[in-house]
């Protein structure tokens, strides 16, 4: 029998593609599925590649399949499923064989099974790129002991995507790091798209477009310094037609959108490290928000439909906007990965972190590289302030201000684009009002304030 370079549990979406990809790659896998037709199923639709896939019933037989020392991916949903089934493999395993969990995990549990597995290998990585990425090249997020990673490298690097012939798969440190990586990526993700839709709010709603005329806007768009995948995918989503209709995709698909788990826990985490990721927030909330369709629908019969026509900004000033936005969101996210880095000591890779989002994931973007560029030089200073991105912004947070102001005045809500401009004068204004908090803090709480002069633990005298 032969022997299988690797082991993969759990073929649904996410891990029949990879499975695929690894085989694709000319390495043998073996898979095991908890519903044992599956496991026959996906041998069957293997195709040319069905030779490299090695179907197990059992996981006993999945582990007698496996060259030494073994190394076995998950590929099951985050959370219980990942527990139980490192409970059922680790009896099973030889002590120097690996576990990886290639799921969406949260980077604390993570962290805690590193703890518990001790010296056992076991690695977390995140994978990005959805079902496609998965099978023809994602963006690799690895956390764990070097050591570990640098057993099983050569696998990842191979099935991952490439940008220049560089793998886009990368170790980010101990523990839970990788999954930290990848959770950080989804809230950046959630950010880009929400900025993207607003921008078609606005052309919608304030402009009077047709989905056609949008969609050719963003293929336009991402012809420049937009050029990414979601510009690309969203042209192509505006410009699709419903075949049983014949209307455009947009005018069928309900306005109402869910958050599952990594968006969430990234603003929850910020806010545990105290890292202002405003845009990311914004863009979480507005998920929460559009599905309060009854509510929505309420108020707009209450209030009037809010979207008004909009003067005075052209679709230059929308493309500055999202430029202006974008930079200003991935800011965001990097300062709360330096964060992040600093407070638990993992010493993350900022600009390989840019290198490995180049290709494969969701926010793969030309941009990207320019940040990987600028993190490369001054890996400490925030995006924003970086010669090249600075440049950009000062050409167009105008653009960003006016299309904010009068989407305001035009009733088009913008919370990711508008938080986002918040925070980018926030971080240009050097005396900013927290003194009037710390005022109020003294006064009803004693609580003290720092001087200019210096002096610490100062208390007002406020009168009555
Ligand atoms: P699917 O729902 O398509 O597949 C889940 C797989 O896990 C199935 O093979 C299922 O087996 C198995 N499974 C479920 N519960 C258990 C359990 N308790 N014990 C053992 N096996 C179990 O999920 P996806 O492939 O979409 O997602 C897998 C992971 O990848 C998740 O963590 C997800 O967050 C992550 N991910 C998903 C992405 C995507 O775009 N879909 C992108 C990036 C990451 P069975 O056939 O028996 O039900």
């Amino acid at each position: 029998m032969t022997q299988a370079d690797i082991g993969l549990i759990g073929l649904g979406t996410m891990g029949a593609a990879l499975a695929l990809n690894i085989a694709d790659n000319g390495f043998d896998v073996a898979v095991w599925n908890r519903t044992t037709s599956v496991t026959h199923e996906f041998k069957n639709d293997a195709g040319d590649l069905a030779s490299k896939v090695h179907p197990h019933e059992t996981l006993e037989s999945l582990i007698s399949g496996l060259s030494k020392p073994r190394a076995i991916i998950l590929m099951v949903p985050a959370g219980d499923a990942v527990d139980q089934q490192i409970a059922a493999l680790r009896p099973l395993l030889d002590p120097d064989d690996m576990i990886i969990d290639a799921g969406n995990a949260n980077f604390h549990d993570t962290n805690r099974r590193a703890q518990d597995a001790g010296d056992l290998p076991f690695l977390g990585i995140g994978v990005s790129g959805g079902e496609e990425g998965a099978r023809f090249g994602p963006s690799i997020m690895g956390g764990g002991k070097r050591a570990h990673w640098d057993r099983v490298s050569h696998i990842l690097k191979a099935i991952s995507a490439k940008y220049d012939g560089t793998p886009c798969a990368t170790w980010m440190g101990n523990e839970g790091t990788g999954h930290f990586v990848k959770a950080v990526h989804n809230g950046i993700e959630y950010a880009d798209m929400q900025m993207i839709a607003e921008a078609y709010g606005v052309m919608r709603d304030g402009m009077g477009m047709s989905a056609d005329a949008v969609g050719t806007t963003f293929a336009t768009w991402d012809n420049g310094p937009l050029d990414s995948y979601l510009t690309e995918i969203s042209a192509k989503v505006a410009k699709a037609a419903d075949p049983e209709t014949g209307k455009p995709m947009l005018d069928v698909i309900v306005d109402a959108a869910g958050q599952k788990g990594t968006g969430r826990w990234t603003v929850i985490e910020a806010q545990h490290l105290a890292a202002p990721i405003p845009a990311i927030d914004a863009a979480v909330v507005a998920r929460n928000l559009s599905s309060q369709r009854a509510n929505r629908t309420h108020g707009q019969d209450l209030f009037g439909a809010a979207p008004q026509p909009i003067d005075g900004v052209s679709l230059d000033d929308l493309e500055g906007a999202l430029i202006a936005g974008k930079i200003i969101c991935y800011a965001q996210g990097f300062e709360m990965i330096r964060k992040a880095s600093d407070q638990f000591d993992w010493a993350l890779p900022l600009p390989d972190i840019a290198r490995v989002w180049r290709e494969g994931c969701i926010i793969r973007s030309k941009m990207l590289n320019d940040m990987a560029e600028a993190l490369t030089d001054d890996a400490d200073r925030n995006l924003m302030f970086a010669p090249f991105f600075a440049d950009l912004l000062k050409t167009h947070h105008d653009a960003l201000r006016r299309v904010v102001a009068a989407a305001a005045i035009g009733g088009v809500a913008m919370p990711a684009l508008a938080s986002g401009l918040a925070y980018f004068d926030a971080m240009r204004t050097a005396r900013g009002t927290a003194n009037m908090i710390q005022g109020q803090r003294d006064f009803f709480g004693a609580h003290g304030f720092e001087r200019f002069d210096g002096r610490h633990d100062q208390h007002g005298h406020w009168g009555a």
